[in-house]
């Protein structure tokens, strides 16, 4: 949002169907969320729910691959060009997804990664901002480390001695070389692990056909999902709500959680009034994450599902 130049009475897009952050990158320049509603089956933003939100103040756009599905690149970028509106993809959830065959983020001008441990690439902590343009990058890397004019690592590496300034008011956003040397290894094994992800979603897919009134999260038609997170949304044939679903399952042992978050929903943004949200709405109330990482075997997976078709 920064480098956006965005800041008070610019108005920027965001699904409210999203982790929070989404959200919160607006404020932080000053600038106004305005919340859109989202596709029911993947999840984000489409180039219809961002459309009915726009206005003349719209400035940008924050569109999320939610839980690692990607969102359509190619008809959000062409409909954010054609407005005139900046386009920011937020891939916290996105590493080893797909859109159009390409990797998620390719082509992006800016994308945001999260290596937070809740994702499939992880650092412990931390992120990483892609752009498509070197001046872009710079100005990046100069805000990250207090608006130095030249890198402490380059500073320090000069024989001569070197004279920083400091271009413009800018914040500590360093990541630490030894979370560094921790997520390269990482990206070595991130196609691994999202192979891995995809035969257990699979299997929870095949598993859960029987069901009736549970529809799990699925590829889209323009890419493919790292399965970060494994959404299930209950439909209203299914006889038991979601919080009994979950509270069935943390009685069983299974650790579930509550599906993707709404942030107009929160305390933080109580003084915002979005118009109807629907779709999110009945995301966010209907739907949970099933457990899906390395450890979880085929016996896991079916005692899992045994409990929701007895909860059917
Ligand atoms: C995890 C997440 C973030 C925040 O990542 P941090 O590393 O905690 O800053 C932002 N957006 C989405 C969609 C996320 O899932």
């Amino acid at each position: 949002m920064v480098v956006n130049d965005l800041g008070p009475g610019d108005e920027v897009i965001v699904p409210s169907l999203s982790f929070i952050a989404t959200a919160n990158a607006v404020r932080y320049v000053g600038a106004t969320p305005i919340f859109a509603d989202v596709d029911l089956a993947t999840g984000n933003l489409t180039v219809e729910t961002v459309d009915a939100v726009r206005t003349p103040r719209t400035r940008a756009i924050i569109a999320v691959h939610q839980g690692g599905v990607p969102f359509d690149t190619v008809g959000l970028r062409k409909a954010a060009e054609g407005w005139g509106v900046a386009l920011v993809e937020d891939a916290a959830c996105a590493a080893g997804s797909t859109a159009y065959g390409q990797p998620a983020g390719t082509g992006a001008a800016i994308a945001a990664w999260s290596f937070h441990p809740r994702k499939v690439l992880t650092t412990g902590e931390g992120g990483m901002v892609t752009v498509d343009d070197p001046t872009l990058a710079a100005r990046l890397r100069r805000l990250r480390e207090h608006g130095m004019n030249v890198s402490a690592a380059d500073r320090h590496a000069s024989a001569q001695p070197v004279l920083e300034a400091y271009l413009e008011t800018a914040y500590n956003y360093r990541m630490t070389d030894i979370q560094a040397a921790v997520g390269l290894v990482q990206l070595g094994r991130l196609a691994g692990l999202v192979t891995q992800r995809r035969e257990l979603a699979a299997n929870y897919q095949r598993l859960l056909s029987g069901i009736d009134g549970l529809v799990p999260v699925k590829d889209p038609a323009h890419g493919q999902t790292n399965y970060q997170s494994f959404w299930v949304l209950i439909n209203p044939e299914y006889r038991t709500g979601r919080d009994d679903v979950l509270a069935e399952l943390a009685k069983r042992g299974v650790s579930a959680r509550r599906g993707i978050m709404a942030s107009h929903l929160e305390p933080a943004y109580a003084d915002v009034t979005p118009g109807p949200l629907p779709v999110t709405d009945r995301i966010t109330r209907d739907s949970l994450i099933l457990p899906l990482h390395h450890k979880v075997t085929e016996d896991d997976q079916r005692y899992i599902v045994n409990i929701l078709r007895e909860l059917a």
